[in-house]
């Protein structure tokens, strides 16, 4: 049955109440007071990711000072944080500022249509109450789409020939099981990503032994949980501007750091793999932490305080190099001949990336992919009007750039309000070639290639991973640049 509410049209709708679309909210609360605005969520909570993920160990691999809003000061004496203390920054972010007033809990948007003649998106949603699944009808000027960039539905896990024969537990970090007891219990994590880093010491303070299974090496860095300076400042600043410098600091140093890695990748190369050899100690083979890739060719791992190579040190984990050939009874066995016995497996094989949130978008009746998509300032797809999506970065902290998005969007609209503008739409010209979204040679985004949107050849649709780059691009460019169209 679909329920056409009689609500009154909002001006935006905001579709996830996750980090990004939290802080969406506050941006246009702050800079757009007249506008009203909703947030859908197709989960019963708040938070997204750092909801949703309840593995052992969970906590970002980035530092909380740029993680964090750029309205909100991480007071926390921890920079790289646990997922539960983020998730209380970002419910705490919600309810002091009343944007978690504005949520639609289980409320998932399955479809979304743009009519030019009403300069109007409807958008279909699935709300789960107790009683069943009634579909709803809302209407909104402008669409923003803080849905994150994976499935929340299911992770990426591929299938082991024998996995049906194994006698003990599989689990995928995103659908961690409550209560797992893994104390005394042998454990191999398959993957090399941050997941299994951020698992395999953590697993390995209460389990018998833990295995990082990798196919291939990649890059740790071990990094201080805590930033000195950071509470240096705390101490003798107000908090704001304590957190404001130490922001500052960090994006500088994390693009200082990148460019370096891009710019004399042998040099850093050799220096990140001399230091996890030194730190793994005498009994880990240092070819597992010799990638056959550039630093920044896929993501690198942060290790907080080298709490991973210190469980390597002490013996309570080792890390292998292998493939699987089968899963057997008792375990898994290598393409090497070699066996790993296991009570429980964990296939930290990744993520499955989406677009859209998985919505189907029409613009007057044309089915939109947004593969076919140009972006626009990281924030717009070609030939869609009157939405954005909020969508972070790969080398540095998602909320700098989501923050950035959030402005231009609040600011986009008191331009089209003040000049009595309906619509808006990116379109590039016919000398904008399309290129890949994301430029990581990671098997994750690889796959994800024929649906994420595509970025262009030239400025203002190419995507930065460099936030001063996009301090110009969308926070200081003109909002009538000659590049979007305008119609009354
Ligand atoms: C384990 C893990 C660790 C991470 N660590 C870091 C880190 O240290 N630093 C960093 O910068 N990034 C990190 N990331 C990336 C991380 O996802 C972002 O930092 C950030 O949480 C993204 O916020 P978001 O609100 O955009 O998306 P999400 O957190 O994914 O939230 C999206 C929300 O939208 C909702 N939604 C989606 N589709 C729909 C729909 N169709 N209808 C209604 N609701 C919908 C979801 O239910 C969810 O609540 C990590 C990601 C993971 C998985």
């Amino acid at each position: 049955m679909v329920n056409t509410s009689s609500a009154p049209t909002l001006d935006v709708l905001i579709v996830g109440a996750g980090l990004s679309g939290i802080g969406a909210a506050r941006h246009l609360q702050v800079r757009c007071p007249g506008k009203t605005f909703a947030l859908l969520e197709a989960r019963a909570a708040l938070g997204g990711t750092w909801d949703l993920f309840r593995y052992p160990g969970i906590r970002s691999d980035s530092d909380m000072h740029t993680l964090g809003y750029n309205f909100k000061p991480w007071t926390a004496a921890k920079a790289i944080a646990d997922g539960p203390s983020i998730l209380s920054y970002i419910r705490e972010a919600a309810h002091e500022t009343g944007v978690d007033q504005h949520i639609r809990y289980r409320h998932a948007v399955k479809r979304a249509a743009w009519s030019s003649q009403d300069a109007l998106w409807t958008v279909d949603c699935e709300h789960t109450t107790n009683d069943g699944v009634q579909t709803v009808q809302i209407k909104a000027r402008f669409l923003y789409l803080c849905s994150g960039y994976y499935s929340y539905a299911e992770g990426y896990a591929p299938k082991f020939e024998g996995q049906g024969d194994f006698n003990g537990q599989v689990i995928h970090p995103q659908f961690w099981p409550e209560n797992l007891d893994y104390a005394n219990k042998r454990v191999v994590v398959v993957g090399s990503g941050a997941t299994a880093v951020t698992l395999v010491p953590s697993m390995a303070e209460k389990a018998a032994h833990v295995t990082m299974l990798q196919r291939s090496p990649t890059y740790v860095v071990s990094r201080p949980g805590k930033d000195g300076l950071a509470l240096r400042l705390q101490r003798l600043l107000p908090d704001r501007l304590a957190y404001t410098l130490t922001r500052w600091k960090n994006v500088v140093l994390n693009i200082f750091f990148f460019q370096l890695a891009r710019r004399r990748p042998e040099g850093v190369k050799k220096v990140l793999i001399g230091l996890a050899k030194r730190q793994a100690g005498q009994g880990v083979d240092p070819v597992n932490f010799t990638p056959k890739y550039n630093p920044w060719d896929q993501r690198v791992c942060v290790v907080p305080d080298g709490d991973l190579f210190r469980q390597l040190r002490a013996g309570k984990a080792s890390v292998v190099t292998d493939t699987i050939e089968r899963f057997t009874a008792t375990g898994v066995r290598l393409n090497s001949g070699k066996e790993l016995a296991a009570d429980i497996v964990v296939t930290a094989t990744g993520l499955k990336l989406n677009a859209l949130g998985d919505i189907q978008v029409s613009v007057d009746g044309r089915s939109c992919n947004a593969n076919q998509s140009l972006v626009y300032r990281g924030m717009m797809l070609s030939g869609v009007p009157n939405m954005a999506m909020a969508f972070g970065y790969t080398n540095s902290s998602w909320t700098l750039k989501a923050d950035l998005t959030a402005e231009r969007v609040c600011r986009l609209l008191n331009h089209m309000d003040s000049k009595g503008l309906r619509s808006v739409v990116a379109q590039p010209g016919k000398d904008v070639s399309p290129l890949p979204f994301l430029e990581l040679s990671s098997g994750y985004v690889q796959r994800a290639a024929s649906v994420l949107p595509r970025q262009g050849s030239r400025r203002p649709w190419q995507v930065y991973q460099n936030y001063l780059l996009d301090m110009f691009s969308i926070r200081f460019s003109r909002i009538a640049d000659g590049v979007v169209q305008f119609s009354r």
